[in-house]
């Protein structure tokens, strides 16, 4: 298995590691909009022509693009690479690399101009996700310095657009066919001891009230769309005050119980002509219902639609669904999982715990859409999405050296 010379192999470079990471995040793959993703991703090509691999650029057809995002003003790509090693079987890595704007003073400066104190690596996107990249990329340079093969065909996918949803990303790649694989690890959704296991799922729905217009000298010719938004609102706390019953919940393999949530008006707003004088003829507001394990995003999505519907009452409502992620569980026992969690305690010495994230990653489009065993893990880090977003650069490192421990060992 693991010899420590692989093991030293993956750590002998901590410095090139930080270099990585570092230029990773000096390039702003901010997605809304989508900037950077050509510069990053020939970083990326040129990183993995030096460590052997082949690659393939996968740029999605700008009319699909301006389907999706309203646009093609930014392209969207996603890189492929591959280390052949004829084994039978292959396993895949997906990084995404795109990373949410960042605001508020940073104590660094420039969130994008990184800087290292106390073991840290500090920049937007390093824990989200782009030290995982980093890792793998160790990973991969530590068996090809230590001159061992993995026991699987490697391939990569590093894709655009996860904090959007993914679906010109991981989704893409998964739709054209372009991952060929029997097991998959997304580097993101655990870390540590924890085995990512999974995640929950997400419907986001836009509801918008149309009233009617009217002079505020004369309002009872007008229908007051922002009025009726707060009745319906008021409507729907009923609906959510439903999810909360234990019939709903769900208990993880850590024997924690979750339940369905809903979160109303993340974005909410009104039309244009908007006037303190004018009766309001539009107001909308947004809907986020995370699901729990064993709820299917379809029916959550017609139930939903229907308590929106029952809230309005006789106002006109419109509804538009913005996202939509079905849940995603992997059984921690069977073979590829398994195999990782081992990976795992060689590498960290711990007992290692299955874990679903709350949150939401692209592990769906693998385990839901490509039916693949897989699992999520990466490096643990802070303040992603948030401010002095960071690493520690050991972590970095011993997430390297799993994955490099995992690789060796092969899938089962
Ligand atoms: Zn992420």
């Amino acid at each position: 298995m693991m010899t420590n010379d692989l093991k030293r192999a993956v750590a002998a470079e901590p410095a090139t590691t930080a270099q990585w990471l570092a230029d990773l995040v000096r390039i702003p793959t901010v997605n809304p909009p989508g900037a950077a993703y050509a510069d990053l991703v020939a970083w990326l090509d040129e990183r993995c022509a030096a460590l052997g691999l082949t690659r393939q650029v996968h740029r999605v057809p700008d009319a699909v693009t301006a389907r999706v995002v309203g646009d093609a003003a930014w392209p969207r790509l996603n890189l492929v690479a591959r280390w052949d090693v004829g084994a039978p079987r292959t396993v895949h890595f997906n990084a995404h690399y795109d990373v949410v704007p960042a605001a508020g003073p940073w104590r660094g400066g420039d969130p994008f101009v990184p800087y290292q104190a106390g073991g840290h690596l500090y920049g937007r996107g390093t824990s989200d996700m782009k030290a995982a990249i980093a890792a793998l990329l160790t990973a991969i340079a530590g068996l090809r310095r230590a001159g061992r093969q993995p026991a699987a065909n490697v391939e990569c996918s590093f894709t655009c657009d996860e904090e959007t949803g993914g679906e010109l990303g991981a989704g893409y790649l998964v739709r054209q066919g372009a991952v060929q694989a029997d097991a998959v690890v997304v580097c993101e959704g655990a870390a540590g001891a924890h085995l990512g296991c999974g995640h929950n799922g997400v419907l986001w729905l836009d509801v918008e009230i149309l009233g009617k217009a009217a002079h505020a000298a004369r309002p009872q010719l007008g229908v007051n769309a922002f009025e009726q938004m707060a009745a319906v609102t008021v409507g729907l706390d009923r609906y959510r005050r439903r999810l909360a019953s234990a019939r709903r919940s769900w208990t993880g393999p850590d024997g924690q119980r979750r339940s369905p949530t809903l979160t109303l008006g993340g974005v909410f707003g009104g039309g244009p002509g908007d006037k303190i004088n004018t009766v309001p003829a539009r107001a909308h507001f947004s809907l986020d219902r995370r699901l729990v394990p064993g709820e299917s995003v379809a029916t959550v999505e017609s139930e939903l639609r229907q308590a929106v519907d029952a809230a309005a009452g006789t106002a006109r409502c419109r509804v538009r669904s913005l996202l939509r992620i079905d849940p995603c569980v992997v059984d921690p026992a069977s073979g590829p999982v398994a195999a990782f969690g081992r990976a795992i305690r060689a590498v960290r010495r711990c007992q290692v715990q299955p874990r679903i994230t709350a949150g939401f990653t692209d592990l769906h489009y693998f385990v839901v859409d490509a039916g693949l065993p897989g699992v999520g893990y990466g490096v643990r880090g802070a303040g992603a999405h948030g401010r002095d977003e960071r690493v520690p650069l050991a972590d970095v490192t011993q997430t390297a050296q799993v994955y490099a421990h995992f690789l060796l060992a092969g899938l089962d």
